[in-house]
């Protein structure tokens, strides 16, 4: 088991060369699908969990394209979604006719969130929406959701590392680890 330095951590679940792998496969996948005829790609970065991500993701990406930015929240601080989403920050491209949209989330739960923010995007006319999302934990799962890119799936257990965060903390860790229960109460 790869080493941890941060004493909040249980243990490392993907290391930085394992996510190094898993975002040049997805990137691989990405530009394969959007290098067809005719697409127009815009990226959107869920924030904040998925900065570090898109960032790493988006500079593999060998394409022309456009990045912008979402906020929902349905957390609050602690470590179970609420269910009750909201829209914290909007795209700033309001004309979203023209573009393939990918959106690039960190983490699907149990669904809330992403149902929500991808039932807002096809209402708006858009021409096309897929999504990419790190890292999956389907035993969670309350909605239904179709991941198009998919970098992992993992248990239950609430991660932190790579733009995930506790309470804030730890999203600048370079990998992805086990919080240890006892500092979320759990
Ligand atoms: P959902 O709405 O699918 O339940 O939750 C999605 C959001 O919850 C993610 O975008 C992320 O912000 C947060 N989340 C879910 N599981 C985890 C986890 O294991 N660690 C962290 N840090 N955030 C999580
Ligand atoms: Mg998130």
């Amino acid at each position: 088991m790869a080493e941890t330095n941060n004493n909040a951590i249980k243990s490392v679940l993907l290391t930085e060369k394992q996510l190094d792998e898993i975002v040049t496969r997805l990137a691989g996948e990405i530009e394969a699908h959007y290098s067809a005829p005719g697409k127009n790609l815009l990226m959107i970065c869920v924030l904040k969990g998925s900065l570090i991500f898109t960032a790493d993701l988006m500079r593999k990406i060998n394409l022309p394209m456009k990045v912008d930015f979402m906020q929902a929240s349905s957390y609050g601080s602690g470590t179970v979604s609420c269910g009750n989403v909201k829209i914290r920050l909007d795209l700033k491209e309001k004309d979203l006719s023209q573009y393939d949209i990918l959106v690039v989330e960190d983490i699907l739960d149990s669904g809330n969130t992403l149902s929500f923010l991808l039932n807002y995007l096809k209402e708006r006319a858009v021409r096309s929406v897929k999504l990419c999302v790190l890292l999956n934990k389907p035993e969670r799962r309350k909605i239904p959701i179709e991941v198009d890119f998919e970098g992992a799936k993992i248990a239950d257990e609430f991660v932190v590392g790579y733009g995930l965060d506790y309470n804030e903390q730890y999203r600048n860790l370079p990998y992805v680890g086990i919080l240890k229960p006892e500092v979320y109460g759990g």
